[in-house]
């Protein structure tokens, strides 16, 4: 029958894959407290940049360097740490992690500026989590104002209740708080009125798009207008091309990341990161001119 038409390699082949899919997905929910203990887990760190090309803060992302799969990236960790109920002890993880880095990134730059940490849904609804947060900003003696948490804007609305209550506190505490993943969730808008934020994070889907659709441009635009009513800061991520920033600066938007200006680095390599970026003399002067 159908089988037997398609031939057994074809057969064979498809499932093996599958099969190999599984064992490491399994693989990889099984080793993530061993991992923890033997200090697999790193945080890169990505530059955000103002509109003058000042660098003003960094953004923490996991990797994984795993001793049998080599570097492992959050988009397939992240996941199955989700689904395996291990995900907010990756996360207690990065924010200590990023406690720890964080005087060593302001000493490089002189600079008092914030890092980013991303939060998953599952955080949200965890009830220890702000005492956790808590206790670990009093342990590293980290003053509450230099890090800031992203959320996608999914996993803030599936989690409504809980995360108007929970941002709201670390905000209290002075925590900033970013939407991340900005547009690519839901249709409704009307929760913007309701929720705790200080920055929108327009996703890269957005921006890949600039160069090529006339609406994406427009939409975009329209982003940042909504944005700047409601008087958030609006952050574009995944510019790779001048041109890209080019539009965006026009359009009033904050702060841009993206590898035009550098990918995410290990802690080690942050200090080879100019202060402050700069594109040739026609940036500059378009720029001043505004
Ligand atoms: P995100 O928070 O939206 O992070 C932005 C992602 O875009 C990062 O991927 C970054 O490396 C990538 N990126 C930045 N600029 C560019 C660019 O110009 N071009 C392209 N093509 N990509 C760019 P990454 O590091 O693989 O992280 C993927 C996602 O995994 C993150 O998306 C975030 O949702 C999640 N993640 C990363 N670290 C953590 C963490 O510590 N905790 C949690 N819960 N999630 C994390
Ligand atoms: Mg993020
Ligand atoms: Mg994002
Ligand atoms: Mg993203």
């Amino acid at each position: 029958y159908r089988s037997k038409a398609r031939g057994r390699g074809t057969s064979t082949i498809f499932t093996n894959e599958m099969v190999e899919s599984h064992k490491r997905k399994l693989s990889i929910a099984n080793s993530i407290d061993q991992a923890l203990a033997n200090n697999e887990f790193t945080l890169y760190y990505q530059p955000k940049v103002a509109r003058d090309g000042e660098l003003v803060g960094f953004e923490a992302l996991m990797r994984w360097q795993h001793p049998d799969f080599g570097l492992v990236m959050p988009g397939e960790f992240i996941p199955i740490a989700e689904q395996s109920g291990k995900i907010s002890s990756l996360t207690r993880w990065a924010i200590e992690r990023a406690c720890i880095d964080l005087p060593l990134l302001q000493s490089v730059f002189f600079n008092k500026f914030r890092v980013a940490i991303n939060l998953s849904g599952h955080d949200l609804r965890h009830s220890g989590m702000f005492d956790l947060i808590h206790q670990i900003f009093t342990q590293q003696q980290v003053n509450p104002e230099y890090i800031e948490f992203e959320v996608t804007e999914s996993a803030y609305l599936e989690n409504f209740a809980f995360a108007n209550k929970f941002f709201r506190r670390l905000s209290n505490m002075g925590c900033a708080i970013s939407l991340d993943d900005f547009g690519t969730g839901y249709s409704s808008l009307s929760y913007l009125t309701q929720i705790t934020i200080d920055t929108l994070k327009i996703d890269r889907q957005f921006v890949r798009e600039l160069n090529t659709s006339h609406r994406s441009r427009l939409v975009t635009g329209s982003i940042i207008d909504l944005a700047k009513r409601l008087s958030l800061t609006v952050c574009a991520e995944g510019i790779e091309e001048l041109s890209q920033w080019d539009y965006l600066l026009n359009h009033g938007c904050d702060h841009v990341q993206g590898y035009l200006f550098s990918q995410p680095l290990p802690l080690e390599d942050v200090a080879l990161l100019p202060a402050r970026f700069e594109f040739g003399p026609d940036h500059v002067s378009r720029l001043s001119g505004q």
